[in-house]
């Protein structure tokens, strides 16, 4: 079995990088940083969010797994104290699989010529650094309303106990598969109106954001931002592509939202 370890950079996760590989090479594992079969990811979520990143393209192949050297992560949730027994368990594969959904982004230019295609782990914003943006809200092919505000937020499940819990949204279970649309600071009076809740769609109801006024674009990918003029339409659905995590103990996600946000009982 191939593998890769990413490491956030500071002292202690990359000591643990060393080790853990180390360990897992004694185990006649390879490490193959081009086509791994686990690509563990040392950090935090923003670490973890990286390595996504960099193996999307092999989602199929490749299993994640995080281990947190910071709080607890939602998706870096194994501890470094964990890690013999871990590496025990990697080497035994096979390893029990879980799937969450992702979202899908498309944007398309008003040429026609540029169509751009994006998988976010946690969501994607759209935002401006001129006053504020509007867009025609499309669900199902169908217009839904008109916002004007600050920005939109669609996030996955498994990303709505991320920037959408800041703003107001549920916290979806990841074996839902859908996405979250919510508000930042919407505009609300006799002239514009929206719906003001956080939507949530399932898979197949894809909403599309048409500018109505044309800006220069931030869009956010989970920790990544792109800079677009010439917007015509930004696409949102579940994505047909799942991230996999290799689940060596139960954690749920449940507890991981108490320990994260509430309290820490172990
Ligand atoms: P960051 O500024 O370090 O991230 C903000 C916080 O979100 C960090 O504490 C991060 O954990 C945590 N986080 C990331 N994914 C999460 C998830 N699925 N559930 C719960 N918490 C999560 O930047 P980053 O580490 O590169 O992460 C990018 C993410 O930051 C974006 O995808 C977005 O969700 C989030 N963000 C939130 C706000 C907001 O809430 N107002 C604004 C901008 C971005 P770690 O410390 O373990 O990395
Ligand atoms: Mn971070």
């Amino acid at each position: 079995m191939n593998f890769k370890i990413v490491s956030k950079g500071d002292d202690r996760s990359n000591q643990i990088k060393l080790k853990m590989k180390q360990h897992l090479i004694d185990f006649n594992l390879n490490y193959n940083k081009e086509e791994p079969d686990l690509v563990i990811s040392v950090g935090g979520d923003g670490t973890f969010l990286e390595a996504f990143h960099r193996y999307q393209n092999r989602l199929n192949q490749t299993a994640f797994i995080g281990i947190h050297t910071g709080h607890l992560g939602f998706y870096a949730d194994y501890v470094p104290e964990e890690l013999e027994k871990l590496v025990i368990e990697i080497a035994k594969t096979p390893y029990q699989i879980v799937e969450y959904p992702l979202l899908e982004v498309i944007i398309r230019s008003k040429t026609g010529s540029q169509v751009d295609s994006f998988l976010a782990l946690n969501e994607a914003t759209i935002k401006t650094t001129e006053g504020s943006v509007v867009f025609d809200v499309d669900i199902k092919g169908e217009r839904f309303e008109t916002f004007r505000g600050d920005g939109l937020c669609i996030s996955t499940p498994s990303g709505s106990t991320a920037y959408n819990k800041s703003l107001g949204g549920g916290i979806i279970h990841p074996s839902l598969e859908a996405i979250q649309l919510t508000e930042m600071a919407s505009i609300n009076n006799r002239v514009f109106r929206t719906i003001g809740s956080p939507l949530i769609l399932p898979k197949h109801h894809t909403c599309l954001l048409k500018p109505l006024v044309d800006r220069s674009f931030l869009i956010t990918i989970d920790h990544i931002t792109h800079n677009y003029t010439n917007v015509k339409s930004i696409q949102c659905r579940v994505a047909k592509e799942k991230i996999r995590f290799a689940r060596f103990r139960p954690f749920p996600f449940w507890n991981r939202v108490r320990d994260s946000f509430i309290q820490d009982k172990r």
